[in-house]
């Protein structure tokens, strides 16, 4: 079956006593023990729980992985997946990252021991000279959050087992629609459903797939020590966005065209960056590893005089943190989602207090481009003197 097909059908079927069309809720905690030794394969809710189940078996498959955990958030997932290092290792991993992967690696796992070496993942020598004997993973984020630069995966997965290090993947941008890097030799895919997976903007999660059983065990292991799980109302709210992820990513990606190609064209904005514009410098590498380019859209405006005007004139589009639901948001990456990254590497990475960062959702593109085009406008005319 397409991935579009068991994307609709998650969990239909699966609850054989009552015949539910919608997998239920299962909110006990508990589960009974037919007789000693025996177990219905739930017991407590942390180590299973049957809705989460659902969720984990659907994303395992759409990832092409072999096990799937539901987490807490993100971050959690993010977290989870990190426990599988121990003092001393060091992880090489994208320059231009999500702020809070940042923040837990820097001011959290530093004082565990761990270290971080960030590098442009474009360039694979790069890569090979940050490898030391201690090295253990690369982890990868692509398209990188806000600058859209890509990775090519099967280049990094190549260097990756030359050395023995695991590539991990943050797959939150793509999602399986667009992406699988299992599918490339990458060994872990994680995500923050909370973006396009869960789709609308009201669940907080995360999710983790693992390709082998060596590995799948020491992750459900963590997963189940360390406890930061996804409740069974999130996993069956998450399940339910993901049902239509494949239409949505249509329209999230149609819709991105329609307003990188008008951004392009306006007087008030001097860069654009979208994998999917022929001009991007990545859209060859993109094209081979995925089939799709997803919603996310970034640009930079003239002047730093422009943001608070363009943003005070968006009526439609709403200027807000997160990405990768059905309703259009506009983020600054230099007050929020990049807030905790020292000035002076973001500026060096490139995410300059210019930079605006669209996650332009699945409105008609019509009334994005007007809103867009007027908060432009807008911020063209700073006090009643057209620059
Ligand atoms: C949002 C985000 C995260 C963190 O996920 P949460 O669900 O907010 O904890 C991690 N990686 C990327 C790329 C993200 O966009």
């Amino acid at each position: 079956m397409q991935l579009e097909t068991k994307l609709v059908q998650a969990g239909v079927g699966k609850d054989e006593k009552t015949g539910a069309v919608n997998f239920p809720v299962y909110y006990a905690t508990a589960y009974r023990h037919p007789t000693l030794g025996q177990s219905t394969g739930y017991d407590y809710t942390r180590t299973a729980n049957p809705t989460r189940s659902v969720l984990e078996e659907t994303i395992a498959e759409a990832e092409s992985g072999d096990a799937g955990f539901a987490c807490a958030s993100g971050m959690a997932a993010v977290h989870t997946v990190m426990g599988l290092f121990s003092q001393g290792d060091h992880l090489i991993v994208s320059l231009d990252l999500y702020g809070g992967t940042y923040r837990l690696f820097e001011q959290v796992l530093s004082r565990y021991g761990l270290t971080f070496t960030y590098v442009d993942l474009r360039d694979i020598q790069k890569v090979a000279e940050a490898v030391r004997p201690e090295t253990k993973a690369i982890f990868v984020e692509t398209p990188t959050n806000p600058l859209m630069q890509i990775t090519d995966i099967r280049e990094v997965v190549q260097l990756a087992k030359r050395h023995e290090l695991l590539t991990i993947v943050d797959n939150t941008f793509m999602t399986p629609y667009c992406q699988r890097p299992l599918e490339l030799g990458a060994d872990i895919v994680l995500h923050s459903a909370t973006k396009y997976l869960g789709g609308h903007n009201d669940v907080l999660a995360g999710l983790i797939v693992t390709k082998g059983s060596q590995l799948s065990e020491k992750i459900r292991f963590l997963h189940n020590s360390i406890g930061a799980v996804l409740g069974p109302q999130d996993s069956w709210l998450l399940v339910r966005g993901m049902k239509t992820l494949a239409l949505r990513m249509e329209r999230h990606q149609s819709n991105a065209f329609a307003v990188a190609s008008k951004l392009k064209e306006h007087s008030a904005v001097t860069e654009v960056f979208y994998p999917g514009l022929a001009e991007h410098p990545d859209h060859d590498v993109q094209k081979s590893q995925a089939s799709g380019f997803s919603g996310m859209v970034s640009f930079r405006l003239k002047s730093v005089d422009q943001v608070g005007v363009f943003l005070q004139n968006l009526r439609l589009v709403s200027f807000a943190e997160s990405l990768g639901g059905v309703e259009s948001l506009c983020t600054y990456p230099t007050t929020q989602t990049h807030a905790d990254i020292p000035q002076e590497i973001r500026e060096y990475v490139g995410v300059c207090d210019r930079l605006l960062r669209l996650s332009v959702g699945i409105e008609h593109p019509d009334d994005l481009v007007a809103d867009l085009t007027q908060a432009l406008d807008a911020s063209l005319v700073v006090g009643g003197a057209v620059r």
